[in-house]
């Protein structure tokens, strides 16, 4: 048996120069991202485990163990990553981080709560908008950005792995095809729809509205859990936009959600923002959306 072991050793010990590049993203979608484009050449790490919000997360100390050993870092941007990923950059100069971000224009977390058309509430006591204007970080849930993110993942497997340049140039292309499909067919889909309103808990899905020309509702305010007033609005606003549908994410409370669903008659519909199932799944949203 140790005998086993020693040649085993051996054997790994024998292995670095064909073994694979191992690279960190930090969300799963991501994760479906790199193998689209590096498919066998490379083992990827996903840092925020299934169940778990990227934009409060800490890695683990194991984790900071296997980023020693990695190549490339994929960061999405979320703003959760701007603490740790300086202690990995010095953890392991060896580790080049590529923003999966570059060159996309982020949209502004929208406002949620549109006190214009309260009724003469006073507006003191609002400091909970202070985040209004933050850039939103759901760049993963627009087929069309996601263009842009492969692109950037390409070139930097390109770079560290130059030998296999034309490997991961050809994977790109036929990935941003699939995502070409795929835009259209999310675009038919919410285009044959009635339901241009939907209304979620957490409010990933921005860039995916704007591309769809949908409309996202909030139930989460800022961050916080709504009040019990702007629960209650939120409750009007379902019932006056007649919604069939309230949204839930397996990562958030879905207390808030079932009240109003409750209180409407409208059902709950999990859709997750994190899947791993990246393309299946944001297909099946499109068709949640929609009402289908
Ligand atoms: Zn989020």
């Amino acid at each position: 048996m140790r005998k086993l072991v020693l040649f085993m050793c051996a054997v790994l010990i024998a292995a670095p120069a064909f073994a694979k590049m191992k690279v960190f993203v930090t969300i799963a979608p991501q994760k479906y991202f790199v193998e689209q484009i590096a498919k066998d050449k490379a083992d990827v790490f996903v840092l925020v485990p299934a169940g778990s919000s990227p934009h409060s997360y800490e890695p683990k100390p194991k984790q900071m163990t296997e980023l020693a050993q990695s190549s490339i870092y994929f960061s999405i941007s979320d703003p959760s990553e701007q603490a740790w990923l300086k202690k990995i950059a010095g953890v392991n100069k060896n580790l080049k981080i590529v923003a999966t971000d570059k060159g996309i224009k982020k949209r502004q977390m929208a406002e949620h709560h549109h006190h214009d058309e309260d009724e003469g509430e006073e507006e003191h006591g609002h400091e909970h908008h202070d985040h209004e204007g933050m850039a939103d970080p759901h760049i993963w849930l627009d087929p069309v950005l996601v263009m842009a993110q492969a692109k950037n993942i390409a070139a930097a497997l390109s770079q560290a792995d130059p030998m296999n340049k034309n490997f991961y140039t050809a994977n790109l292309n036929g990935f941003t095809n699939n995502l070409k499909v795929l835009d259209q067919q999310i675009a038919r889909i919410t285009q044959a729809s009635k339901n241009k309103k939907f209304m979620v808990f957490h409010p990933s899905w921005g860039y995916f509205a704007d591309r769809y020309k949908l409309t996202q509702v909030s139930v989460e305010i800022d961050g916080k859990s709504p009040k019990p007033a702007e629960l209650a609005k939120l409750i009007d606003t379902a019932k006056h936009e007649k919604l069939k549908t309230i949204f839930a994410q397996p990562q958030f409370s879905k207390k808030e959600v079932e009240t109003i669903a409750k209180e409407t008659g409208a059902k709950v519909v999990m859709i997750d923002p994190l899947s791993a199932d990246w393309e299946n799944n944001m297909l099946n949203v499109a068709k949640a959306i929609a009402g289908q």
